[in-house]
């Protein structure tokens, strides 16, 4: 809609504030920002079958909504850099969990970190005129790469089809709005690291807020089954978690053939 080019605009005559508390001055203060720097592990009260470990850097609530829905749907670009930093530190934790945990993940020259985007659906693309994922994705590719970590961003999933607005299902509801709708991409010799040949050492699904964890759960399964996952093992690294509400999330078997790896 155009918003690509109307905010870097809005930048140059508009005061600053922050997009979560209104402060002027930064686009996020550091108030603001530090509730999106304090990584812990995002669990469904209960498990959806299949959801992979993951680690949020804050919660969705208080002034983080503001601040995400500000950079989703409002197109405020500048918060870009802020946010990728607090998806970066929730990847940095889980890349920690994974390196202690039984698999002992080792990541290095040839065997680097794949940061996969859980897609959005093509109206969701059209109707923002951008990835916004994508976008926090690289983000975070370079804040880790800056410190040194093995990290590439690896578009390996798609999705296709009529997907409902997920806004308002229950988590079943999600799950079977969402089944068939994730799919692997085949082009995906052209993301350097994850072509032939390369083993990743750990397959990270970025996202911006997990819900109920459905969307996750079926990216897992699809990641997993990827030709070029390799055996690698799925994790999840967003950048906020929704508490859940009353509505328990059911432990029915799910779609993917992921088994969930503890921390
Ligand atoms: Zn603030």
């Amino acid at each position: 809609m155009g918003t690509g080019l109307v905010a870097p605009l809005a930048d140059l005559v508009l005061p600053r504030a922050c997009a979560g508390c209104g402060r002027p001055g930064r686009v996020l203060c550091p108030r603001c920002a530090a509730l999106l720097a304090d990584p812990r592990p995002a669990q469904p009260r209960r498990h959806p079958t299949g959801f992979p470990p993951t680690v949020a850097a804050g919660g969705y609530a208080g002034s983080v909504r503001p601040v995400v829905n500000a950079f989703k749907e409002r197109g405020q670009a500048d918060l870009a850099a802020p946010l990728g930093t607090a998806l970066a530190l929730a990847v940095s934790a889980v890349l920690r969990a994974a390196r202690d945990g039984p698999g002992g993940v080792r990541p290095g020259p040839g065997r680097p970190v794949l940061l996969v985007p859980v897609p959005s659906t093509r109206a969701a693309l059209r109707e923002r005129g951008r990835d916004h994922v994508g976008e926090l994705t690289a983000a975070a590719v370079r804040e880790l790469r800056d410190a040194g970590l093995p990290v590439a961003a690896a578009p390996l999933l798609a999705r296709r089809g009529r997907v409902r607005d997920s806004a308002g299902l229950s988590a079943d509801e999600r799950r079977a709005n969402l089944a068939g709708s994730v799919v692997p991409v085949a082009r995906g010799r052209r993301y350097g690291p994850g072509r032939d040949g390369v083993r990743p050492a750990l397959l990270v699904l970025v996202d911006d807020v997990v819900t109920t964890g459905a969307t996750l759960t079926v990216a897992a399964g699809v990641l997993a089954g990827h030709r070029h996952a390799r055996d690698a093992p799925v994790v999840g690294a967003v950048v906020a978690a929704t508490p859940l509400g009353r509505r328990a999330v059911p432990t029915d078997p799910g779609p993917g053939v992921f088994t969930v790896r503890d921390l």
